[in-house]
């Protein structure tokens, strides 16, 4: 991994991540606080699942943003409750969801097994997803997005704009 092309593209990301955005996504562009951020990645995160689902295709992306949604918005919530989140991991942002009354101990064990479960599936016995489970979990992530949005009544979720 260290040929001339690859560490051209790693130093051309490298610096892409240090500029200002030149052609920012709407959204979540003039966003400078960081939790109503974290809620506007979910709502753009739901959306761009949204649009593949209505194209009927690319399960993977599907799952993999709803699971990120719904990240974000516990992320939003808890940091929106007064509360900080150093760096977690995937599995932390569901015991600090449950710190900040988002949801019971339960529930968070639920969403964590979802999770690993997600991470662990074997190729022939979970691993192919279907429109089901796709469905499911989308579902599960805008739920969830939407009772974060409610109990903190912000006004900055732009899902139904
Ligand atoms: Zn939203």
């Amino acid at each position: 991994m260290t040929s001339n092309d690859l560490m051209k593209a790693l130093a051309n990301a490298e610096d892409a991540f240090q500029r200002s955005p030149d052609n920012p996504e709407i959204g979540v562009e003039f966003v400078s606080d960081p939790t109503t951020l974290q809620l506007r990645k979910a709502c753009r995160l739901l959306d761009a699942a949204q649009f593949l689902i209505d194209r009927n295709g690319h399960y993977t992306v599907i799952i993999e943003a709803s699971f990120v949604a719904i990240e974000r918005s516990i992320q939003f919530y808890v940091e929106a409750s007064g509360y900080t989140m150093p760096g977690q991991s995937h599995t932390e942002v569901y015991d600090y969801g449950v710190r900040a009354g988002l949801f019971s101990q339960d529930i968070a064990d639920r969403l964590e097994a979802l999770w690993e479960e997600n991470r662990s599936e074997s190729y022939y016995r979970t691993g192919i997803a279907g429109e089901y489970r796709v469905k499911a979990i989308y579902q599960l992530a805008t739920r969830l997005h939407q009772e974060a949005v409610q109990l903190t009544r912000t006004t900055d979720c732009i899902c139904d704009r």
